[in-house]
């Protein structure tokens, strides 16, 4: 059987960690088993779809490097792709469920569903749903409410008795009374259009898609839809329902833990490959040791039996970490045309780059290598280098359990030291900072890290002499002035 699996999102909201966890798995799995990957766009929720997720679909998917072999950009043999472009074919398939006495019409309006759903809850009814009035009509009485020109949707006749079984290749059979499914659920709406259900599966079933692989919130959809593939006499595909990405508190991941939306991780500065990396080994791992893989390397090593069947976690720490790593192997080169797309929106550069500030990203890049977790931490690493920075207030300027008089008095001693910066050694001007510190029996901290805010502004500048060479030794002590005088004025 050749292996051909979709990812099949609805394009009502923004690429997030999950959905784009279940593109990669089926991605990994198509390449790995050389199969197809297929992207079909499932846009039948006309109110909910909108163009911009359509979008960012596309985008986060080139972004990744997630490449389709069919799809609705690239076409293929079993378009169209996009759901909304299939309504007719849906209605075809649903009149013939009702030629094979499968379906039926149903005619109730929405006020007497209401009223049966009101009713159901006043007297706490077990039976929940739709009562299967219509299922029932007559022919006569069918075509008499067809003459009042009443609107009907098509719903499934679910059978009234026995069981449903469908087997998930993580999770074993999952079996359900069929008196338990949904009763009679609408495949086919009033307006012509398909419900999920109804599309979800003539489309997998008429794509030849082999494997379904997606969220384990679809579980309780398993049993209806292997009665559809039941009702349309067709062979169900397999299924591989993927574990839950959760947060660290076990909730399912959302907003409340932090970004979750591709775009927004793709705004701060997260590589694709450190992204693509980490998200694969949400609720998936190759052995208990290796940790990088490479797209191309999951396009090999990916297989269906290393899919964990607990939760997955998302920790946004160990994705910092991921990201780091990528960013450290970059060169010097690839690194600045990544960064300066974020040193350009901050203001502090304007393309094209002045010799001057070419030079200075060039000696900051190094620098920063090693510190930046994510890109965007540049601005704040070097907002000190390329504008002028507002003065210190003397909070900031305080270390812990230091007072302002001590604090003032290290800063004078290092204005001293630092002027020599030309002449002496750095090692030697080092080694009397420390020595302040003793003298004025403070930590050594609570020498450097005044000097640091005071001449960047900030705790998370590059290491301190490097920060003060790029900034140039007039402005430095310039900086440290006025924060002596800021400090002179509090003590006075
Ligand atoms: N359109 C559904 C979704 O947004 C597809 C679920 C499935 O893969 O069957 O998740
Ligand atoms: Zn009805």
């Amino acid at each position: 059987m050749s292996v051909r699996v979709r990812y099949a999102p609805s394009p009502t909201g923004m690429q997030h960690i999950g959905g784009i966890r279940t593109a990669l798995f089926n991605y990994f799995f198509a390449r790995s088993q050389k199969g197809s990957f297929i992207l079909r766009v499932e846009d039948t929720d006309q109110e909910r779809s909108s163009n911009e997720a359509l979008q960012d679909l596309y985008e986060t998917l080139d972004w990744l490097g997630i490449d389709c072999d069919e799809g609705p950009l690239v076409g293929g043999a079993y378009g169209p792709y996009t759901q909304s472009e299939r309504i007719e074919l849906y209605k075809e398939y649903a009149q013939k469920l009702i030629e094979d006495n499968k379906a039926y019409r149903c005619y109730c309006t929405p006020e007497r569903l209401d009223e049966l759903r009101a009713k159901q809850v006043a007297e706490k009814s077990k039976q929940h749903g739709y009562d299967r009035h219509c299922r029932h009509l007559t022919d006569e009485e069918r075509q008499k409410l067809e003459a009042q020109g009443l609107t009907s949707v098509i719903r499934l006749k679910v059978p009234l008795e026995g069981k449903t079984t469908f087997h998930d290749l993580l999770m074993g059979d999952i079996t359900r009374r069929n008196s338990d499914v949904n009763p009679d659920p609408v495949l086919l709406k009033s307006d012509g259009f398909p419900t999920y259900h109804l599309a979800n599966v003539i489309d997998d079933h008429l794509m030849n898609i082999s494997h379904i692989m997606r969220a384990q919130e679809w579980i309780p959809s398993g049993p209806l839809h292997i009665l559809l593939y039941e009702a349309f006499g067709w062979e169900p595909p397999l299924y591989c329902h993927l574990p839950m990405v959760m947060g660290k508190d076990g909730q399912k991941l959302s907003k409340r833990h932090g970004a979750t939306a591709v775009r927004d991780f793709r705004a701060k500065g997260y590589l694709p490959e450190a992204l693509l990396n980490y998200v694969s080994m949400v609720g998936w791992s190759y052995d208990s040791e290796r940790e990088f893989f490479s797209k191309a390397d999951l396009c090999e090593l990916f297989s269906l039996e290393k899919i964990n069947k607990a939760p997955g976690v998302f920790d946004y720490k160990k994705l910092d970490w991921y990201n780091g790593m990528y960013i450290r192997q970059k060169t010097d080169e690839e690194l600045t045309a990544l960064l300066l797309p974020f040193l350009v929106e901050a203001g502090f550069v304007r393309q094209p780059l002045r010799a001057d500030d070419s030079h200075k990203i060039a000696a900051l890049i190094p620098l920063v290598k090693e510190r930046l977790k994510v890109l965007s931490d540049v601005v704040e690493m070097s907002r000190f280098l390329f504008t002028e920075i507002e003065a210190p207030t003397v909070e900031s300027l305080l270390p812990k359990k230091q007072d302002a008089a001590t604090t003032l008095a290290a800063l004078k001693k290092a204005l001293v030291l630092l002027s020599q910066l030309d002449s002496v050694e750095d090692a030697k001007i080092e080694e009397q900072l420390v020595a302040i510190a003793t003298e004025l029996d403070c930590k050594v901290n609570g020498v450097f890290m005044p000097i640091r805010v005071a001449v960047t502004g900030s705790h998370v500048s590059p290491p301190l002499f490097d920060s003060i060479r790029l900034l140039g030794l007039e402005t430095t002590l310039t900086r440290l002035k006025r924060a002596i005088t800021i400090l002179e004025d509090e003590v006075a």
